[in-house]
């Protein structure tokens, strides 16, 4: 099973067809305070305490610093970037009408 990002809302990973980097919280024996805080910086409650808890790289900008921790490419600061987040808290205006033409056969 592919590990999905963390964040609420985010559907980082969720999509075949829309791969995106996934990146381990940091590790919370080897590295609490790091840890600390980047789920301070997730706006989420209950992030699983688990080491199998990811983030997309979505989070990031794009230009984000990186650091080698364990021979990988780690982000080098916490994620900032929740645009899922604040556009969920958006009430979404009720769905009108679909662009596409294509429609139910009617009468045949
Ligand atoms: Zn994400």
């Amino acid at each position: 099973m592919p590990f999905k990002c963390c964040v609420t809302g985010c559907r980082g990973n969720y999509d075949k067809e829309h791969k995106v980097k996934l990146f381990r919280l940091p590790n919370k024996n080897r590295n609490p305070q790091e840890r600390e805080r980047w789920i301070r910086s997730i706006p989420r409650e209950n992030i699983p305490n688990s080491l199998n808890t990811f983030i997309c790289e979505n989070h990031w900008s794009v230009n984000y610093e990186t650091c080698q921790i364990y021979s990988k490419n780690r982000p080098l600061n916490p994620p900032t970037i929740f645009i899922c987040v604040f556009q969920s808290q958006v009430p979404t205006p009720p769905l009108t009408k679909r662009t596409t033409t294509k429609s139910l056969p009617s009468t045949l």
